[in-house]
């Protein structure tokens, strides 16, 4: 037998007790005569203890030859320790050994197995498994596991029944480039890995399952940022015979189900905005509404007063930086400018008003509003002594990108974003389409099997160009602390209605029949009303901890250039088997050419 316990487990009450653990040297600390050795595994660290008068003298030697991350098998009688500690768990004990067998030797890792570790990331990732030693990774992972678990339990509790879906599909349009995979067996044809099992769950739906989910894979071939990876996994849901109502009521249910079980904490009911709420008071759709700072358009107050900038600008708007004024000098300001002009972001300049604690006003255009106009602003926007405002203007979509993004660099700066608050919004009301100028035709702001709502649908049978630029959709996004960590809809179950969506959404009826000729031909076998939901997995695993980057909640990840440095991924195929994938034909041999 390896191990009667782990190494996270004993206590006083086992004091006196002859034990065996399995585990990994931690490290040692060696006095002579006396010697400690940290043996560690999953669960936690066991100090082991080695007395040159008592310890058999072999048994004394060989665990001097013990180095970092040996595998070691021991044998002992637990002991109080002299000096406890509450740093460990096991603090209170010691194992006073009297067997000692290594299991394996270890090379020197190439950086500790510590909590802070001092291995850059590229080290860290190329040895992922060591890396997986360490408590911040090994935890994330059995984060993970916990929350799988539980979303198991609550789902199937309310009867949603688990079905896996193909990973070897057709491609499924959702906006991402989709990863390819040729098929030996149909020269010249290529499946594509799906970027969520949209259709599939739908035609569930059709099949009569009533309620799906799945925590499943995804793949989508995107540029990689942070919080993405080409491959991740959502928590995918659909219902059958469902509202809205239904489906947010049901998965509000499971976000707090997941925090009160995984997290012990209780969260209120989650509040709703509309999207065009969102995007006027936050100018984004998945708002950090752990701090106010909303914008407050000032169109009506600030144009009309020989400003230029303003006069000629679509729309004015500004939030308020509360008791920042003294915290600005004038170089503060120039960098704050500088930072919102560089491309990311594209700003063409920032407007300042600061109520100084004296009563004085000073402001970037006091040359073109007087005192008494910058008061009315001030007013409007609830700035009092202290306060500064920050203003942006130009074309609507662009003034509100930029200064959602100053908005949320203030809130970081200000220490507004309090790691232990969870705030969750429903994000609602989103518009079907969304008209692209670039390439002259509407895009799914969801997905093209998304249903408008119910009082649109004759509009979106019938109308013109300008109606369906207005036309609203079922569609939500599950916010938690600007992070979208869901999103879902009602679907069309209907063919005519599908065929008139990816007509609008620039399908030829043909294209459509082609790509989408299964899903159109299941509505008319009797598909019931149906919607559904899909959760960022890992990203909600990252949030429920507070952390910005996912990388660490999956075991092995993808770096930037989406690439594993562990297994050295991806890597070339030998020319068989492109030859055998009809990939590329083989290149002439000597005796041919
Ligand atoms: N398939 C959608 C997505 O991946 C989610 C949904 O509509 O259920 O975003």
């Amino acid at each position: 037998m390896y191990r009667t316990h782990n190494c996270g487990e004993l206590r006083m009450e086992h004091v006196g007790q002859t034990v065996t653990l399995s585990g990994w040297v931690q490290g040692s600390r060696d006095k002579g005569f006396m010697m400690w050795i940290d043996l560690r595994d999953r669960y936690g660290i066991t100090q082991l203890f080695f007395n040159e008068n008592s310890t058999d003298a072999d048994l004394f030697t060989k665990a001097r030859t013990l180095g970092r991350e040996y595998v070691v098998k021991v044998t002992g009688k637990v002991l109080e320790r002299s000096s406890k500690t509450n740093k460990i768990e096991t603090g209170d004990i010691e194992i006073e050994v009297s067997e000692l067998e290594i299991l394996n030797e270890s090379l020197t890792p190439p950086f500790t197995i510590a909590d802070d570790s001092d291995g850059g990331d590229d080290l860290r990732m190329k040895y992922r498994y060591l890396d997986i030693r360490r408590n911040p990774v090994k935890n994330k992972l059995m984060f993970r596991s916990k929350m799988a678990v539980e979303t198991r339990k609550y789902l199937s509790d309310q009867n949603f029944c688990e079905v896996e879906t193909p990973f070897l599909i057709k491609s499924t349009p959702e906006g991402a480039r989709d990863f390819v995979v040729p098929s030996r067996m149909n020269a010249g044809q290529f499946y594509a890995l799906p970027q969520s099992p949209q259709t599939f769950k739908q035609l569930l739906m059709v099949g009569g399952m009533d309620r799906y989910f799945q925590i499943v894979k995804c793949f989508r071939d995107e540029d990689l940022r942070s919080d993405r990876q080409p491959e991740f996994t959502q928590i995918d849901c659909e219902m059958a015979f469902v509202t809205q109502e239904e489906i947010l009521q049901t998965f509000e249910g499971l976000t707090k189900y997941l925090f009160k079980t995984i997290l012990g904490k209780e969260l209120s009911d989650f509040p709703r905005m509309s999207y065009d709420k969102a995007m006027k008071l936050y100018g984004s759709d998945k708002p950090d509404t752990r701090f106010d700072m909303t914008f407050v358009e000032l169109n009506d107050i600030a144009q009309g007063k020989g400003f230029g900038v303003f006069d000629s600008a679509e729309l004015v708007v500004g939030i308020n930086a509360k008791g920042q004024a003294g915290e600005y000098s004038n170089k503060d300001i120039k960098n704050l400018t500088a930072w919102l002009q560089r491309p990311q972001i594209g700003a063409k300049g920032l407007v300042y008003v600061k109520f100084e604690e004296n009563g004085s006003i000073k402001s970037s255009v006091g040359k073109f509003f007087s005192d008494d106009d910058l008061k009315v602003w001030g007013e409007k926007m609830g700035a009092e002594k202290g306060d500064m405002l920050l203003i942006l203007s130009g074309e609507t979509d662009k003034v509100r990108s930029q200064l959602n993004d100053l908005r949320l660099e203030m809130g970081d700066r200000m220490g507004l974003k309090d790691p232990n608050q969870y705030n969750p919004l429903w994000v609602v009301d989103f518009p079907l389409l969304e008209w692209d100028e670039d390439s002259n035709r509407f895009h799914a702001m969801h997905h093209p099997f998304t249903a408008p709502k119910k009082e649109d649908v004759a509009n979106m049978l019938n109308g013109d160009h300008e109606t369906m630029k207005a036309l609203r959709a079922d569609a939500y996004d599950l916010v938690l602390n600007g992070s979208e960590i869901g999103g879902g809809s009602i679907r069309i179950h209907d063919r005519t209605l599908q065929a008139k969506n990816f007509k609008l959404l620039g399908f030829t009826e043909e294209e459509a029949q082609e790509q989408f000729g299964f899903l159109m031909g299941a509505f008319e076998y009797g598909a019931p009303p149906h919607g559904g939901i899909a959760f960022g997995f890992d990203r909600l695993c990252a949030v429920m901890n507070g952390e910005t980057s996912i990388r660490d909640f999956i075991a092995f990840p993808k770096n930037n250039q989406g690439r594993d440095v562990m297994i050295d991924g991806p890597a070339k195929i030998s020319q068989e088997q492109l030859n055998e994938l009809f990939l590329q034909s083989t290149a002439p041999t000597e005796t041919e050419s």
